[in-house]
């Protein structure tokens, strides 16, 4: 690979939700480095074993670097004119919801951004999904119930400063290791400080528990419903808050009592005395934060799940103050950017929402749009269920391999073979994906791209380009911006550079934005591409005083340097500017409504409803008990320590294959025995949908009654070991997110 010149650039890993900083050199003779960032908030300078582990990542082995038209190599402009000509006459001839794109958490904000402004604004379709439905979707939907906006109310020093940290499907230690490091750290300096970890496996995450609840396979709804009765039962509410700051409370403490403590033991599989210590220690602990993961969102009861944990935290008031409040943490880089710029099929730009006509009049306005799609489109599982009957007629997947990390994955790769028209963008030239596509566009990847990315604390950093563009790879947004102006959408995506869109997608979350919305990162909408060279990490909303501009959040870099962390960025007073890209004369006077805002929400209350007051969602837990006589266990997917996704980077280095060689399950031994299954045996595992052909590790770690699979190991890595071909394509009513962690199966010897 050709390298350029010697410097050390910065930079943000991109794997996991954390966001961690990363400082990648490039020495004369072109071996590249990487060390963490100790000014960067989100990690001060740790980095985990797959961050660590960047530099044995990057070489061009596997590569696509030329455009390809079945299989052939061609030149962009051929490869270009009949994507765009294709869904052209797509659309033409059956409409704009005949066509879609499924895109990616791993894209960066820009990318994201131009994709999104097609589809839904000059296409007029909502058909763009993004693989975050797998990831984040409850969440969303969650905190758009409660809060009326997908608003994260906390920020990482939150989890340093609490006294009690409750972990809920999460294996931190694995998933989101710095954010496991912080609190580690924390907890030596803070003896005291407390951590409870709920999850029906004993992870290397209840290594730093003090109480451990392996609960049932999706007994949250039921844990946290039965918490929200002990609070009303033991005086443990802030009636103050909750009558100031909330609606709903009677109603929702009502449906939590529908169970009594037997009722909730028999729901959660836990003790009534395990229940009572939990109980009693959230009751009496002011400083809590409820942290939670794929476990609570990968359920066909997530959204009820996300709405349990917040009911408790909003009913003692526990929410946006130093050490307290309910926290989700994304699986992927840039979900959250991918959430801010209308990635999901169900939102609009700039956390507007598509079913309200005043957001959509805004956005085509400010986008000059022709065509706004006037309702949500399909999420990622009835996407490639329209694929499958025929009603997605051209489909673009873009850094994502569905056909590996999809539910019933098998199904889905048929759906894709039988699509009339499939183009795929990507990095690598031979994923189970890219090999379907008719038309094969080369992306660049991790350090030859430029653009930002949003960790789960809200924060945006860059992330920049350090090697040369190899062959004829081309970021993705110049190739979406390159399709959108063959389509005849030129002047809307004439941009030059991701500093340009990114300056637009400031100024759109800043138009007329009155308040309603909390997305506002408008500080930033005259950003060129100095400033844009030059952003360092800051959590938005942005029109904090002083401005960001060239420096951190307000708060977060005040607060750092008085901890000795050092800054990010010298934080000079900078009167908010003019957007580059104003449409509209209203925009002479840009909104400060960020100003003086702590990056923490919700502490005096002012959610994003119609009347300011958060929203108790009445919840009663409902049984998922999904398995059967002849598959009488229950099926868990999840990830490894070293491993990421389809291991289409990670399986690139040695380094991060020697912690777990090969796929397995995880069965308990009593399970094991049972059926005569022993330790290393080859074992296949099976639901109605497929089969594995792993091996058995027995582990007492393991819930009896249900089985671990982890979702890396494709069939490029290891014969029939895609674990997504085994799960049900069950989604959440209400976000749509697959249930990807309660899959009845069955475990037998090989
Ligand atoms: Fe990268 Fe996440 Fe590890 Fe940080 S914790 S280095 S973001 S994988």
């Amino acid at each position: 690979m050709k390298i350029d010149e010697a410097r050390e650039v910065r930079t943000t890993c991109p794997y996991c939700g954390v966001g961690c900083g990363v400082l990648a050199k490039v020495a004369a003779d072109g071996e590249v480095t990487v060390r963490g960032d100790l000014d960067h908030p989100a990690n001060f300078g740790r980095l985990c074993s797959k961050g660590s582990a960047l530099a044995e990542t990057i070489d061009l082995d596997g590569r696509l670097l030329y455009p390809e038209i079945h299989g052939r190599r061609t030149g962009w402009d051929e490869a270009l004119d009949l994507v765009a000509s294709t869904f052209s006459q797509t659309i033409a001839e059956h409409g704009p919801d005949s066509v879609a794109f499924y895109v990616s958490g791993q894209l960066l904000t820009e990318d994201y951004y131009v994709a999104n402004k097609l589809m839904k604004g000059f296409i007029g379709s909502a058909n763009i999904d993004t693989n975050s439905r797998l990831c984040m979707a409850s969440s969303v939907a969650g905190h758009r119930r409660a809060f009326g906006s997908d608003t994260v109310p906390g920020s990482y020093e939150d989890l340093e400063l609490a006294d009690l940290i409750v972990l809920v499907g999460s294996n931190l230690a694995w998933c989101h290791p710095v954010l496991y490091q912080r609190i580690a750290a924390a907890r030596e300096k803070r003896p005291d400080m407390k951590v409870v970890l709920i999850d029906p496996r004993r992870t290397m995450t209840a290594d730093i528990a003090d109480m451990h609840l392996a609960i049932a396979p999706d007994g949250d709804v039921a844990l946290f419903t039965g918490l929200l009765a002990y609070l009303g039962q033991h005086n443990a509410l802030d009636r103050s808050y909750i009558t100031a700051h909330t609606n709903g409370f009677g109603q929702a403490l009502f449906a939590a009592s529908a169970l009594d403590l037997a009722g909730i033991a028999a729901a959660t599989g836990l003790g009534e005395d395990e229940l009572g210590r939990f109980y009693s220690l959230f009751a009496a602990t002011a400083k809590t934060v409820t942290v939670y993961s794929q476990g609570v969102n990968q359920s066909s009861s997530g959204t009820d799940k996300v709405n349990a944990i917040i009911n408790c935290h909003l009913a003692t008031g526990r929410i946006g103050k130093p050490g307290a409040g309910p926290f989700s943490v994304t699986g992927q880089p840039n979900a959250m950017g991918g959430r801010e710029v209308g990635g999901l099929a169900n939102m609009l730009a700039a956390h507007m929402e598509i079913e309200n006509p005043e957001h959509r009049e805004r956005v085509q306005r400010f986008w000059s749009a022709p065509d706004i799609a006037e309702k949500p489109g399909l999420k990622a599982v009835e996407m490639f269920q329209a694929v499958a009957d025929g009603r997605i007629k051209a489909l673009w997947i873009i850094a994502t391999n569905p056909v590996d990390s999809m539910p019933d994955a098998d199904a889905v790769e048929a759906a894709i073979k039988a699509c009339p028209f499939v183009v795929v963008s990507d990095v690598l030239a031979k994923t189970d994906t890219v090999r379907h596509g008719h038309v094969r566009l080369p992306a660049t990847a991790w350090g030859e791209k430029d653009g930002t990315v949003t960790n789960s604390e809200r924060r945006i950093s860059r992330q920049r380009a350090f090697l040369s563009t190899p062959g004829e790879a081309r970021a993705d947004w110049w190739i979406i911006a390159e399709v959108a102006r063959r389509m005849g959408f030129g002047e809307a995506f004439s941009y030059a550079s991701p500093a340009e869109i990114f300056a637009e997608h400031a100024a759109l979350s800043a138009f007329e934005n009155d308040g309603v919305r909390d997305f506002d990162i408008g500080a930033y909408g005259d950003i060129d591409a100095e400033d844009y060279e030059d952003l360092a990490p800051f959590q938005w909303p942005a029109l904090a005083s002083p401005s960001p501009l060239r420096g951190g959040s307000a708060r977060a870099l005040s607060e750092a340097k008085q901890a000795g962390r050092g800054g990010v960025g010298d934080a000079s007073p900078t009167p908010p500017r003019l957007p580059r890209f104003a449409v509209q004369s209203s925009l002479a006077d840009p909104p400060l409504k960020g100003e003086g805002k702590s990056t923490r929400f919700f502490a005096n209350g002012n959610f994003y409803t119609p009347d300011g007051k958060a929203r108790f969602i009445p919840i009663r837990p409902v049984p998922q008990t999904r398995t059967n006589e002849k598959f009488p266990l229950v099926l868990n997917t999840g990830r490894v320590r070293d491993h990421w996704h389809t291991m289409t980077r990670t399986g690139k280095s040695q380094r991060l294959s020697q912690h777990m060689a090969e796929p397995f399950v995880e069965i308990h031994p009593a399970d094991a025995t049972r059926t005569g299954i022993g330790d290393a045996d080859i074992v296949r595992v099976s639901t109605v949908h497929g089969e594995v052909l792993v091996r058995a590790l027995l582990t007492a770690r393991q819930r009896p009654g249900s089985v671990f699979v982890p979702m890396h190991w494709t069939d490029q890595f290891s014969a029939r070991a895609r674990v997504d071909a085994l799960v049900a394509p069950i989604t959440d009513a209400v976000s749509g997110q697959p249930a990807s962690k309660n899959v009845a199966a069955r475990v037998e010897r090989f």
